[in-house]
């Protein structure tokens, strides 16, 4: 076929700013609220819980944010990170799209979450921080943060969410390979750990729970500061390398995308190949599809309700306006564990408030056979999470080859699967079900959200 199927860039193209989405929204985010007086959250309130370079990237409206050398250092392990064209999967499928993806597994911990990690673990040792504590579901972003940490010298505490601790070993024996400590949640470390236990001994616990136990250590501990893998602002941002980098080798390639597709579990890889493309249109550029693809067991943005709600389960964090099916749900025990958040992003929800992107939602098993199928044709085995961004860049492909149109499509692939073939085992032997969430236990979850007076 002679045409290139991967384009690197060069170590020196490692891009040297962040890109802030916040400098071009046509309407400002609507602010997080202090849970006991229900006014804005000052740097102040936050200050228990993150360093002041984080807490300042979470409101600034500056455009561009400097990437520091220390951290563009660490990216140069493993990024810029290629972009594939998906020549074979385009031939299998018969259609006359292009398909392009965007490459994250070849990180460390294999997946997307280190370039924030890696961010983070930064400005907490410039501001002194010798202890993070913070929580993982099937072990990505704890994996991630053990990785950072162990760079600059940062112990690290995971609450691992106590089903995933159990079924999934090898996520952990990588966290303690970086010399993380890793704590099965709900734990008895915790003042609120131990009040869910005494309510309920064999509590498989949840993500919303695990940050609970994480943020009430860094609150209680001066040494010690919270860490969260998605869903806030400087998370977001810090992905942003993603689609700067993509912006290029589409370049490279001759292509500009007419649809992006990402995967949405907090919204953070999402917003990582998205934002740099969504910010060139609202400055005048031309305006590719955008679409978030969810679990159909966890469907935050194509289900939940945009209100504020608590990031956590014992509702000690800040209120944020977002997609949430209620800090209460706990959604069905599914694979793809990093899509298992009862909120999604501000960012991302406030951008489907103002119709800037659209969201569709899959079950499990078909998400599955489109990562089967990605890795029989490209030869890379998808995340279980990556699974539903391949599930919806085919879609697209299929409706172009229905409508006879070669447009360009875009996705992220943010992790390989090798950490998670207990999943691919259960599917090939065919015991994966779909599950459905209680739509009883939904509607509980939705009527508890918290009141929040409208603003002036
Ligand atoms: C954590 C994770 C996700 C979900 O988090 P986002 O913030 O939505 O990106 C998706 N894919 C992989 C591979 C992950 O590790």
């Amino acid at each position: 076929m002679g045409e290139q199927t991967k384009y690197l860039l060069d170590e020196s193209r490692i891009p040297k700013h962040w890109y802030n989405i916040q400098a071009d929204l046509p309407k400002p985010l609507a602010p997080v609220l202090h849970p006991g007086t229900m006014k804005p959250v000052g740097p102040d309130d936050l200050a228990p819980l993150f360093p002041m370079a984080l807490i300042m990237q979470e409101v600034t409206t500056e455009r561009e944010i400097e990437i520091p050398e220390p951290v563009r250092e660490i990216y140069r392990l493993w990024r810029p990170s290629p972009l594939y064209r998906a020549h074979r999967l385009e031939k299998a499928l018969g259609t006359p799209a292009k398909i392009f993806y965007k490459y994250e597994g070849v990180s460390p911990a294999g997946s997307h979450k280190p370039n924030t990690a890696v961010a983070q673990a930064f400005y907490n040792r410039e501001a002194g921080i010798r202890r993070l504590s913070t929580e993982t579901g099937a072990g990505q972003w704890g994996s991630s943060l053990a990785f950072a940490g162990a760079l600059f010298g940062i112990d690290v505490t995971v609450f691992q969410v106590r089903v995933s601790y159990d079924q999934k070993p090898y996520r952990r024996a990588l966290m303690e390979s970086y010399g993380a400590r890793c704590l099965p949640s709900p734990s008895t470390e915790t003042e609120y750990g131990r009040s869910v236990l005494a309510k309920r001994p064999d509590h498989p616990g949840s993500l919303g729970i695990a940050i609970s136990e994480a943020v009430e250590i860094a609150a209680k501990n001066d040494d010690t500061k919270y860490a969260l893998g998605s869903v806030l602002n400087h998370v977001l941002l810090h992905q942003t390398v993603v689609g700067l980098e993509a912006i290029e080798q589409m370049q490279m390639a001759n292509a500009y995308p007419d649809v992006i597709v990402g995967c949405t579990g907090g919204g953070s890889n999402f917003a990582g190949i998205t934002f740099p493309f969504i910010g060139l249109g609202l400055r005048g550029g031309s305006k590719p599809r955008i679409v978030a693809v969810e679990p159909a067991a966890c469907p935050s943005l194509t289900r939940g309700k945009f209100a504020y709600d608590f990031g956590d389960t014992g509702h000690m964090t800040p209120l944020a306006k977002m997609h949430t099916l209620g800090s209460t749900f706990t959604p069905p025990g599914f694979h793809a564990g990093g899509l298992r958040y009862h909120g999604m992003a501000p960012l991302v929800s406030h951008l489907k408030d103002l119709n800037l992107i659209e969201a569709t939602a899959y079950h499990q098993t078909e998400c599955f056979a489109a990562g089967i199928q990605f890795a029989r044709t490209e030869g890379i085995l998808p995340a279980p999470e990556a699974n539903h961004a391949v599930k919806g860049a085919i879609e697209e492909a299929l409706r172009c080859k229905r409508e006879g149109r070669s447009e360009t499509i875009l996705f992220n692939l943010c992790g390989h699967g090798h950490f998670d073939m207990a999943a691919y085992m259960a599917y090939s032997a065919g015991t994966l079900t779909d599950q459905s969430y209680s739509e009883q236990e939904l509607a509980m979850a939705l009527a508890g959200l918290p009141s929040v007076p409208e603003p002036a």
